[in-house]
């Protein structure tokens, strides 16, 4: 039979040990802070580093002031990662003939391929409006000849807000160079 006494003094050891609980109790998590958010989906899903996303903001926001649209007005910066770390950048060019005029993505991704750049893991594609502008589907088959199908291309509208989606997602059952292999020569 236990006393009373002990009760007592294991009642008082239990307050103790809750209220030493209660003391050091983990602080509860941190919410995300809103760069962290931002940077979620390109490094999460994308496998982009936060220092990739930012130069790539960066340029292609850059790229902008090196369009050429006097005709529309529309400002189009385009920038491309390649394999080993090297961004390339290109702006719209306008003409007089309106449909020779060129394309943000496919003047840097032409500057690139011409500069040797076969391997990329990532496009950013900057306008001044909001929903942000995504490749038209003439870009969208170029872009294709040279970057897989899971790389990500990030459009970023006035504000800097973006919408990521896959080479896949924005061209799906596309043509490939490798459609053509094995393509009888008859
Ligand atoms: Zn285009």
């Amino acid at each position: 039979m236990i006393s009373k006494a002990p009760l007592c003094i294991w009642y008082i050891f239990y307050r103790v040990l809750i209220e030493a609980r209660i003391k050091t109790a983990p602080t509860p998590l941190p919410k995300p802070q809103p760069d962290l958010e931002r940077y979620w989906m390109a490094s999460t899903a994308h496998r982009l580093s936060q220092s990739q996303f930012d130069i790539l903001q960066e340029k292609a926001g850059n790229a902008k002031a090196t369009a050429y649209c006097p005709y529309s007005n529309f400002r189009v910066g385009a920038a491309f990662l390649s394999e080993d770390g090297i961004v390339i950048t290109g702006g719209n060019i306008e003409n007089a003939s309106y449909p020779v005029g060129t394309c943000a993505e496919r003047v840097a991704l032409g500057k690139a391929v011409s500069e040797g750049h076969r391997q990329f893991i990532a496009l950013a594609v900057a306008t001044d409006i909001s929903p942000p502008a995504s490749p038209c589907g003439m870009c969208r088959q170029f872009i294709r000849e040279f970057c897989p199908l899971d790389m990500p291309v990030i459009m970023f509208d006035k504000d800097g807000q973006y919408v990521v989606k896959l080479l896949e997602e924005l061209l799906p059952m596309s043509f490939g160079p490798e459609d053509l292999k094995g393509a009888r020569t008859v």
